[in-house]
């Protein structure tokens, strides 16, 4: 059993750390408050290829697996959480076209995506189709070689910056779930908005709801086997992005915390000599270790193909629990400056609190986990 990143792990999660902490960080705090979609950042995140970091050499990316996409969007969540979910979920929707595309898909929408000139969103969710997926009224219907596109997508992160959206539509009978989705890659200006949300948090990339009517599409965009598209899904190791996620914002909370504590002065000493404080700060150590553990327990397993049922939810609920709890006691220990906009800290609050609820929300995952343990179904 190992517990330690190779030496090729370790020197790009320090050549990312370097990126992120200099190019991303000095940036963040004025990127959330003006909500900029951060363009030159993501541009460069392409120049450098770690927007096709999982996609496989051949087509032009690092041709990289799960721990090190773990290991990666820890870094980018730190500095700024919504760069690392625009790349994250950019990179799930090359994973579908790698995994179940035709090779002409491949060839024909990888390498631009490996270098972000061709940018992926994902539509799956709807107003009524939230946790519960299979609600969803988006249709497409054949005839001959082309598809009708009817219905909407809601909360499509990154839209606005989006070329392609894989878009899920129904295109079976309900009786016939989950085999009744089907998934289709459908160009962004065929779509309408309708809105775009004005967020809590992970507010420099926006979440938009857009509209469908009537949007042909040729079956060469169809990717997978019709009817297979949700199924599809559940084989997908690019998820662990999320728990990912929550570990950078959970150790960016613990990094401020630390170096805060240890400069400033009250009752003639250092607040972090206060023994509160010091455990609050074991405690925030100990959230950030148990959940990038399981974070790269997840991801490991994914990379070796081994089942992750118990392993990826203990993961989401675990990392994105951590940043909620780390960012809540960073605010506290950094006193009345940490609720302003002065400090990263009210920011890692905001940002946090998407996670525990997109990504499926937790208790979702918690009915997943149970399901491991009360259906014996124990991994290790
Ligand atoms: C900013 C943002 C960005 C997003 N980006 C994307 C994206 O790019 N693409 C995309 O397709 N989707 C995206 N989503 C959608 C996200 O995945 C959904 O919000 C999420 O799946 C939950 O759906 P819902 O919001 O409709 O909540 P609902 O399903 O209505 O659930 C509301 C609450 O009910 C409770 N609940 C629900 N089900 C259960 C259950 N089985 N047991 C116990 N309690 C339960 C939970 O507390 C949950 O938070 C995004 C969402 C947000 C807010």
């Amino acid at each position: 059993m190992g517990f330690s990143l190779t030496d090729e792990q370790r020197a790009l999660r320090d050549s990312v750390r370097e990126f992120a902490q200099e190019r991303i960080r000095p940036r963040a705090i004025e990127l959330d408050r003006n909500g900029t979609y951060p363009e030159d950042i993501l541009a460069e995140l392409g120049e450098r290829r770690l927007t096709g970091l999982t996609i496989p050499e051949t087509y032009g990316g690092r041709g990289e697996g799960p721990v090190e996409l773990a290991v990666v969007t820890e870094e980018l969540a730190a500095a700024l959480m919504p760069v690392a979910s625009a790349v994250a979920l950019h990179l799930g929707v090359a994973e579908v076209i790698e995994r179940f595309g035709t090779e002409a898909q491949r060839e024909r929408f990888l390498p631009e995506m490996a270098t972000f000139d061709t940018v992926g969103a994902l539509g799956l969710s709807e107003a009524d189709a939230g946790s519960d997926k299979l609600r969803m009224e988006t249709t497409a219907e054949r005839e001959g070689d082309v598809w009708t596109l009817d219905g909407h997508k809601q909360w499509v992160t990154n839209f606005l910056d989006a070329d392609e959206v894989l878009t899920y539509a129904k295109t079976g009978p309900d009786a016939d779930a989950p085999h009744n989705v089907t998934a289709f890659l459908v160009p962004a200006e065929r779509f309408e908005i309708e809105e775009v949300w004005e967020t809590t948090g992970a507010r420099p990339v926006k979440a938009v709801r857009v509209r469908l009517d009537d949007v042909s599409v040729p079956d060469d965009r169809r990717v997978g086997a019709v009817g297979e598209g949700y199924v599809n899904r559940g084989d997908l190791t690019t998820g662990v992005n999320v728990p990912a996620r929550g570990v950078g914002i959970a150790r960016a909370a613990l990094d401020d915390t630390a170096a805060y504590v240890s400069d400033r002065e009250q009752f003639d000493q250092r607040i972090g000599d206060f023994q509160g404080v010091r455990w609050g700060v074991a405690k925030m150590a100990r959230r950030v270790d148990s959940a990038r553990l399981l974070t790269l327990r997840a991801a490991d397993r994914a990379a070796r193909g081994d089942a992750t049922d118990r392993a990826f939810p203990a993961a989401k609920i675990d990392a994105t629990e951590a940043a909620v709890e780390n960012a809540n006691d960073a605010m506290q220990f950094h006193g009345g400056v940490g609720y302003t906009t002065e400090h990263h800290v009210e920011r890692y609050l905001r940002d946090a609190r998407l996670l525990t609820l997109a990504g499926g929300p937790n208790e979702l995952h918690k009915d997943s986990l149970a399901d491991t343990v009360l259906d014996g179904a124990d991994e290790e």
